[in-house]
C-alpha cells in the first residue's frame, strides 16, 4: 500500500518523500508544482495535478493503492494571504475539501495534516501549548485552522482519523545535500541570512532590536526539515496503530534570536553578512514559540537535529552547492 504526499514536490515534502522512501514506503506525490520543484522528488510516483480537480483525484486513488496521506500542499505566504484572501480559501480550504472528498469515495481514513503555528495568533504565553487558544492572525492561520476543523467534523460524520501538525519555521536541508529550501520569494530567514552571505542580497534586515529580550531580537522556532519530516511519519504509524485524530505541536525548545541566527550563519559560512537594522513590524510577537512536549510523549518524537549550528550548516551545504536553488525560474 501507498502513502499520497500532497505537495510532496515542495520544500517539507520533498524531504518527507526522502524519509518515507529511506524507510522503505511506497510513495505517491500530487503537487501542481505552482511553489514546488520536480527536481526535488528523488522518487516516488508523480503526479502533476492540482488538488481542485476532482478528476486527477479520483484517478490517482482509483490507480494506487492508498492507505494513507500527508497533506502539505497549500498557499503559505502571510502576506499574501492578506493581500489575496480568495486565493487561501480556495486553494487551502477547498483544495482540502477536495482531497477529503476523494479520500471518502476512495475509503481512505487516514490524514496527517500540515498545520501551521499561526492557528494561535498572538500567544498568550509562551511556550505555546496546543490547549491554548486559536485565534488567528492572518488569513493564512484562518484558513489553516478551518481545514483542521473541517477534519474534525470528517473524523466525526465519516470517520476519517487526522493528526494535525502545527509548527513554525521549518529550516536546514537533506543530509545528502541533494535537496533543500527554494522558494519564490523567499521569505525565511535561515535561506534569506545565507543568500546575504552568497552576496546575493545587500543586506538583511532585522526589524527592530528593542524587544524585552536578552539581545533586542525577536525569538522564533526553527524545527530542523528532516526532524519535521520524522513527525509526519511517527503520525502515520500513529494513526496506523489506530488512534484517534488528534493535534500536536511541534517545537524547538527555547528558540532562537534573529541576531543569533545571523551571528550563527557567520560562524558557520566564515563570511560576512551585513545587517540593516529596520522598525518593528506591526503584530510581530516578540517570542513565538511552541512546547512539543504532547509530541515527545505520545508519538515518541525527539529531533535529532535541533542545534541551531547543524540547521544552519545542513542548510549552508544546499544553499552554498546550489546558490541558484533547483535552477533558472
Ligand atoms: P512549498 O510551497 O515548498 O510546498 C507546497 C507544495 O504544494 C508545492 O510543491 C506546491 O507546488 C504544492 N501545491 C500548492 N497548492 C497545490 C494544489 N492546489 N495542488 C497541488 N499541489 C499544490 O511549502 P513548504 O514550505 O514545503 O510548506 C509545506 C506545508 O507546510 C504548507 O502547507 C505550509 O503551510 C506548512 N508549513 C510550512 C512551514 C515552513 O516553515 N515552511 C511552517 C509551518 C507550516
Amino acid at each position: 500500500m501507498a502513502i499520497l504526499v500532497t505537495g510532496g514536490a515542495g520544500y517539507i515534502g520533498s524531504h518527507t518523500v526522502a524519509e518515507l522512501l529511506d524507510r522503505g514506503e511506497e510513495v505517491v506525490v500530487l503537487d501542481s508544482l505552482v511553489t514546488g520543484h520536480r527536481e526535488s522528488l528523488l522518487g516516488g510516483k508523480l503526479y502533476v495535478g492540482d488538488l481542485r480537480d476532482k478528476e486527477i483525484l479520483a484517478k490517482l486513488f482509483a490507480e494506487n493503492d492508498i492507505e494513507a496521506v500527508i497533506h502539505f500542499a497549500a498557499s503559505s505566504l502571510v502576506g499574501e494571504s492578506m493581500k489575496d484572501p480568495v486565493k487561501y480559501y480556495d486553494n487551502n480550504v477547498y483544495g482540502t475539501q477536495c482531497l477529503l472528498e476523494g479520500m471518502q469515495k476512495a475509503g481512505v481514513d487516514k490524514i496527517v495534516f500540515s498545520s501551521t503555528a499561526a492557528t494561535y495568533g498572538e500567544p498568550e504565553k509562551v511556550p505555546i501549548e496546543e490547549t491554548d487558544r486559536t485565534q488567528p492572525s492572518n488569513v493564512y492561520g484562518e484558513t489553516k485552522l478551518t481545514m483542521e476543523r473541517m477534519m474534525s467534523w470528517f473524523d466525526k460524520v465519516l470517520g476519517i482519523k487526522y493528526v494535525a501538525l502545527r509548527y513554525f519555521n521549518a529550516a536546514g536541508a537533506h543530509a545528502s545535500g541533494k535537496i533543500g529550501e527554494d522558494h519564490r520569494p523567499e521569505s525565511h530567514l535561515i535561506p534569506l541570512v545565507l543568500q546575504t552571505a552568497l552576496k546575493q542580497r545587500e543586506s538583511i534586515a532585522v526589524f527592530g532590536d528593542d524587544y524585552p529580550t536578552e539581545d533586542g531580537t525577536c525569538i522564533r522556532d526553527y524545527i530542523h526539515v528532516s526532524d519535521l519530516a520524522d513527525a509526519h511519519i511517527r503520525a502515520v504509524t500513529y494513526l496506523r496503530s489506530g488512534s484517534g485524530s488528534n493535534v500536536f505541536n511541534l517545537g524547538n525548545g527555547l528558540g532562537f534570536s534573529v541576531k543569533e541566527v545571523i551571528e550563527t550563519a557567520k560562524e558557520v559560512t566564515g563570511l560576512d553578512i551585513p545587517v540593516a537594522i529596520q522598525e518593528r513590524r506591526a503584530g510581530d510577537p516578540a517570542v513565538l514559540v511552541a512546547s512539543s512536549d504532547k509530541a515527545r510523549s505520545v508519538l515518541g518524537w525527539n529531533p535529532s537535529r535541533a542545534d541551531l549550528k547543524e540547521i544552519i550548516r545542513s542548510a549552508w551545504n544546499w544553499h552554498s552547492s546550489h546558490p541558484q536553488g533547483y535552477g533558472e525560474a
